[in-house]
């Protein structure tokens, strides 16, 4: 099969002229189209869905060990004689043309396909993970991988910058919004660590009702909903655990005063609504302290402060955060982070 086409029969195609006259059945579907990837000194023809590719054994076998492997072993006679486009063997793949195509182009296009400085659509992202993990190309899948972990990371440090700066490297599709196609993807390829970080950023930004009316399309099943429910509520009472004890570990302050104990009863109410979001129903964000920080604010509050019960509140505020995102796993049914493994780990 990696014989050069020239070396092999003709088929009826190309002594009839015309291939669409003289293919096997499949060739005479409206649906079947060449792709941009057709080369003519090609030497297979792949097929996927109704797209035909024609490339080289040689280039898909250099990338892909399944690909090698396949073309190293003897075709069965209904492939290599039956199935013939322009003189080609015809392999049927079971992916979509769009994944193909977009794997297509990192081996033909290379830079300009893989062209980080430019945001990756999150399909070429999903194709470069599922093909990546079928066709065994591991780069792809490293790649895919990490520009998820960028977006959706394994600490809170690196959790914080995604919320500081533009970390998002592709673009989501626009039927649904950013997060619900991680979460699926991420339990498809086993990726616990971008999971939970996916998890986090969807429940605390969908209400209760969004989460079963399906805000960003109805893509996500209903035990996966289900899920998210329940582990939004488990996030949510422990946010309140913690708040319950945040007036008595803030301690004295060295100013006490009327007004500070006044301002503090105040400020407190305010901080609670960020970690307990009681009026909307979601879950904390956990954004950091310095977000809400600049101008003349010096805290998520508006409430005024003195400089000691201002330090004690954000301590109190960052001691919380962490506090959940180490708990994070368990709220999701999950090992501890230490114990998460990504399928490459
Ligand atoms: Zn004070």
């Amino acid at each position: 099969m990696s014989e050069p086409a020239s070396k092999r029969r003709r088929t009826e195609s190309e002594e009839g002229g015309s291939d669409s006259e003289t293919q096997k059945p499949f060739l005479f579907m409206n649906s079947v189209q060449r792709s941009k990837y057709w080369f003519d000194d090609g030497n297979v023809v792949l097929r996927a869905e109704g797209t035909l590719f024609r490339v080289h054994c040689s280039m898909m076998a250099h990338q892909s060990k399944v690909f090698k492997d396949m073309f190293g072993m003897p075709q069965p006679q209904e492939q290599t004689q039956d199935v013939m486009v322009e003189d080609c063997p015809v392999i049927t793949l079971g992916d979509t043309g769009e994944d193909v195509e977009h794997i297509l182009a990192v081996f033909y296009d290379n830079i300009n396909a893989l062209d980080l400085r430019q945001k990756m659509h999150f399909s070429q992202l999903s194709a470069f993970l599922r093909l990546g993990k079928k066709y065994e190309i591991e780069y792809l899948q490293n790649e895919a991988l990490k520009l998820l972990r960028l977006d959706f990371p394994a600490t809170l440090d690196a959790y914080d910058k995604t919320f500081a700066g533009d970390q998002v490297k592709y673009d989501f599709p626009r039927e649904c919004g950013p997060f619900t196609p991680v979460i699926l993807l991420a339990l498809d390829h086993s990726i616990p660590s971008v999971l939970l970080s996916a998890y986090l950023t969807y429940v605390s930004s969908v209400t209760p009702r969004e989460l079963f009316t399906g805000k960003e399309g109805d893509i996500l099943t209903s035990s996966i909903t289900a899920i998210c429910a329940l582990d939004r509520d488990r996030l949510l009472r422990c946010a309140f655990n913690i708040i319950q004890t945040w007036w008595a570990g803030l301690g004295a302050c060295s100013n006490n005063s009327n007004s500070c104990t006044n301002n503090r009863r105040s400020a407190t109410k305010e901080l609670a609504l960020m970690l307990y979001p009681s009026d909307t129903g979601m879950a904390p964000r956990l954004t950091p302290w310095n977000v809400y920080e600049g101008g003349e604010r010096t805290g998520p509050m508006k409430t005024r402060l003195c400089a000691t019960c201002m330090t004690g509140f954000k301590d109190r505020y960052e001691d919380a955060r962490k506090e959940l995102w180490k708990k994070l796993p368990g709220f999701f049914g999950l090992e501890e982070w230490e114990k998460l493994k990504d399928f490459d780990a």
